[in-house]
């Protein structure tokens, strides 16, 4: 017989590190926006694996990709070319405007990758003194979970006991631009920021502050580094957040979605001359743009060059801030959203993000809950009218 949630869930306990505390599901198979488990109970994925499931669970286009690719070639490492990584790259310099990409696997890869390249520019090109260069980062920033990363993260529990960390970041309030023009000064390489805060509760800062950092950092000759790690590749209803306000960055840094939900995949995509500081030996990574994560990649970009999904996720965000604007005051006591993409603050006093989301489950729905009473809603871009409406309807039920 099939083993039960519970029989896996006690087997991983004694051999699985405990730095999760997953929700009490046990999930075995996975098509487009729905998932199931071990018993074969059905549930509406509207967590989408953090946003690396834009195009929902094994869209046939990906897995397609991945399935000729897996029959062709699977890994050169960078040592040798091979035929696929010209493709991907051309095409994700060309999807977000930027000239030239450096592959990576995970998203806080990348975002390391992103810090050594403006550190070696500000050193090459802008002419900062020896290991003098600062970042300056935002409060309650997430961008991974490495040493360096965390070292700038205001959250005790993802820093505390880690130490000791890596100096060289100067961390301002998000939002506020006054504060942030004040902390860049002649070491400052780049900024390094989220357009919209993810892991913080979907925090969208006002409108005009990215255009503002553009020109805080253009005006003070440091790179403007946009993590889209989780907000980009369509889940705000454009294929990338700095979109909403016209803005390029010198640097961006993408993950998540751009792996397809298949395979690890991330990416720095910089300006020419950015890039270019880096030469052989300085960098690279053994998995970094494998042939598999390349054609899985593509076949992403390509998805993405439609137009389809930032459409879908622009439409259906529509019907997901109106079923949100409804609940304020019914249970709901603030939200933020754009396009497939929301932070909902629950009211404290009917329970945690945590026992939320345990009541959503109960309903069929999937989501995680981030601070406090704030849960994180953000469903595959393939997702139905009809099956949004529904999940906003067992939000109705388990708030009323
Ligand atoms: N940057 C942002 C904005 C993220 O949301 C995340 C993951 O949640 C990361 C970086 C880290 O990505 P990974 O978990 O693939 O290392």
């Amino acid at each position: 017989a099939a083993a039960s949630s519970a029989s896996v869930i006690a087997a991983e306990t004694p051999v699985l590190a405990h730095n999760y505390h997953p929700l009490p599901v046990v999930v075995a198979r996975a098509e487009d926006v729905w998932v199931e488990d071990v018993e074969g109970r059905r549930y509406l994925d509207m967590l989408a694996g953090y946003s690396a499931l834009n195009f929902g669970h094994r869209h046939p286009a990906l897995t397609a990709a991945a399935h000729r690719q897996l029959d062709a070639l699977t890994l050169t490492s960078r040592a040798f070319h091979h035929d696929k990584l010209a493709a991907f790259a051309a095409g994700l310099a060309s999807l977000t405007g930027l000239d030239m990409v450096l592959p990576m696997n995970t998203g806080a890869e990348a975002v390391e990758s992103g810090i050594k390249l403006a550190r070696k520019w500000a050193y090459e090109v802008k002419g900062v003194p020896a290991d003098q260069a600062t970042i300056v980062v935002a409060a309650d920033n997430f961008h991974g979970r490495t040493t360096t990363l965390v070292s700038f993260s205001t959250d005790p529990v993802a820093r505390d006991g880690f130490g000791p960390f890596t100096p060289g970041f100067r961390i301002v309030p998000y939002n506020d631009l006054p504060a942030l023009e004040a902390a860049i000064d002649e070491t400052t390489a780049a900024v390094l920021i989220e357009p919209i805060q993810g892991e913080a509760g979907v925090m969208i800062p006002d409108d005009g502050y990215l255009t503002g950092v553009r020109e805080a950092t253009r005006r003070a000759g440091c790179l403007f580094i946009a993590d889209e790690i989780q907000s980009g590749l369509g889940r705000t209803g454009r294929t990338l957040a700095v979109d909403h306000e016209n803005v390029v960055p010198d640097v961006l840094l993408l993950g998540k979605a751009l792996g397809g939900g298949i395979v690890p995949v991330s990416a720095v995509v910089a300006r020419r001359d950015v890039m270019e500081v880096l030469r052989p030996g300085e960098h690279g990574s053994t998995f970094g743009g494998n042939p598999l994560a390349a054609a899985v990649g593509s076949a992403v970009v390509d998805l993405l060059a439609t137009g389809e999904f930032q459409r879908r996720a622009a439409e259906l965000g529509e019907v997901l801030r109106e079923g949100l604007t409804a609940l304020v005051g019914r249970g709901v006591v603030a939200f933020r959203s754009r396009g497939l993409w929301a932070g909902i603050d629950v009211d404290p006093a009917l329970g945690t993000g945590r026992h939320i989301s345990e009541l959503l489950m109960a309903e069929g729905i999937l989501v995680k809950d981030t601070h406090g009473s704030t849960i994180r809603l953000a469903p595959p871009l393939t997702i139905t009218r009809e099956d949004l409406e529904s999940a906003l309807g067992s939000l109705a039920k388990v708030l009323g």
